[in-house]
């Protein structure tokens, strides 16, 4: 049996039964990725086969003493290498954290661990998760499992693709505007953003600290619940995480949609969107109708003002969140500088990629006292009316319903000599962070060129159940999310 075709669930229950053992499961993913990896690049850090089957033994040795672990117990996982290990190399794909191995683990990290989690590996991203392509990183592009000369999306590019190529069950992104949803739309997986303050970001390096969030990208919806099930809830290292009931997403995945109320933002089938994935997404619409949903379109009437509004507030924070990198702290030091400032200057201007140094200087730009009213002050208050036109969709609809993206994966190169095209293409994605709300990117269709194209659904905040619930529905109708790039097709 190809073990790299079946969902984490699938896997999980086998180990559970004793049908393969953890270490198996272990040396599968290790198989495949060694060879994989020479052509996607989905990981910056592997860990050597000793590492990962030493964690495979130490769950067989768990579930022999009869520890009740979790439904995915003994399956193998990657992170973004922007979540910290203990231990492990954490480079954000930055040149400037050099080799900084994280005296801690993320919160997530220990949790998943925990639960039976077995890591891989960190995952390839945009530098500091900033981009839309994975191909910001210093450790070179990722690539699409799909097309090799495409780009995996971004900035979660490395999960989505190890998820793609078989080379692990589900992996763990960050999304600030859209980072595990896209990637996920463009490599064919399922990916998930929960309600902001849901997953403890303890341990989670800070791009934008108020929309940043966690979440996984499996093959299913299912996987994903089993996943979130893990890691949400309270933590009182993260002052923003919420003490709200969360778990028992998987157990309340019913497949029974009937009456579920689902709005089509006219706005967000406009101008600017491929007639491909503008089809593919009507179709998902159809199939969620003939489950029994109820599907009409609505209006959304603040999507010209999200693009903009998302990359003053998060060049913002992220201009003061990445000082702390300045060569004294953590990582990695120019050589040859004459004093401080010069150690900070020649740091920072050889540490940092192009894109971040963007970032950087947008943000300090938009904070500085002549202009913190006219731009930062002011998206705030966009950001404040984006939140209120979803309270008013919620006050009729379920659910939203619109694409992840005007696009499937563009080529590698072809996006980087434009970013604010490149920003533009993440105007379906990044309202929710904004707003704070859950988002989850399903396959629903295939282009002429044989690309994956994604779906979104979004629900009101901590509408977690009721995502999941609709993906795993429109899931048990069709299989798009079972279809693997050529030769590692699920039977
Ligand atoms: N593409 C967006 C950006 O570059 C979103 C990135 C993310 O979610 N981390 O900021």
């Amino acid at each position: 049996m190809e073990l790299c075709t079946l969902t984490a669930l699938e896997l999980g229950g086998m180990i559970r039964r004793g049908e393969v053992s953890p270490r198996e499961a272990a040396r599968a993913a290790l198989d495949r990725m060694a060879g994989e990896q020479p052509r996607n690049n989905a990981f910056i850090t592997t860990l050597d086969e000793k590492a990962v089957l030493e964690q495979a033994e130490a769950v067989e040795r768990r579930l022999a003493a009869g520890e009740a672990l979790s439904p995915l117990a003994g399956v193998p996982m990657g992170l973004k290498d922007n979540i910290c290990t203990r231990g492990v190399k954490t480079s954000c794909a930055s040149r400037i954290l050099g080799e900084f191995a994280p005296p801690y683990d993320a919160t997530l990290a220990e949790r998943l661990r925990d639960a039976g989690g077995v890591l891989l590996g960190k995952l390839n991203m945009d530098e500091f998760a900033m981009g839309s392509t994975s191909e910001t990183s210093w450790y070179g592009p990722a690539r699409n499992p799909w097309d090799l000369e495409r780009v995996p999306g971004g900035s979660s590019g490395g999960a989505a693709a190890a998820v793609a190529a078989g080379e692990c069950w589900y992996a763990v992104g960050s999304d600030t505007g859209g980072s595990i949803r896209q990637p996920a739309s463009y490599c064919g997986v399922t990916g998930m953003k929960p309600t902001y303050g849901t997953v403890s970001r303890y341990g989670l390096i800070a791009y934008a600290s108020s929309l940043d969030q966690m979440g996984p990208i499996a093959r299913s919806a299912a996987d994903c619940a089993a996943v979130l099930d893990l890691v949400m809830g309270r933590d009182r290292r993260d002052g923003t995480s919420l003490d709200a009931p969360c778990g028992r997403l998987l157990e309340g995945l019913t497949g029974d949609i009937r009456g579920l109320r689902v709005g089509l933002p006219a706005d967000c089938f406009g101008e600017g969107l491929e007639g491909e994935v503008r089809d593919a997404v009507l179709a998902a619409a159809g199939v969620l109708r003939e489950r029994g949903a109820v599907v009409e379109e609505c209006a959304l009437p603040i999507m010209k003002y999200v693009v903009p509004a998302y990359y003053i507030i998060a060049s913002a924070e992220a201009s003061s969140n990445l000082s702390r990198f300045d060569g004294v702290k953590y990582g990695w030091r120019a050589e040859g500088y004459e004093d401080l400032t010069g150690l900070y200057n020649k740091t920072r201007t050889e540490g940092f990629g192009p894109e971040v140094k963007r970032r950087i200087l947008l943000g300090t730009f938009v904070l500085s006292a002549g202009y913190y009213d006219a731009y930062y002050k002011k998206a705030l208050q966009v950001k404040a009316a984006i939140k209120r036109a979803y309270d008013t969709a919620f006050e009729r609809y379920d659910l939203l319903l619109t694409p992840v993206a005007p696009s499937t994966a563009p080529r590698l190169g072809e996006s980087l000599g434009d970013p604010l095209k490149m920003y533009l293409s993440d105007i379906y994605t990044v309202p929710l962070n904004l707003a704070g709300l859950p988002g989850l990117s399903m396959p629903c269709g295939f282009d002429s060129k044989g690309m994956p194209i994604g779906a979104q659904l979004i629900g009101p905040a901590l509408g977690e159940a009721k995502v999941l619930g609709a993906a795993h529905a429109f899931q048990l109708e069709t299989d798009y999310h079972k279809k693997a790039p050529a030769g590692k097709e699920a039977e």
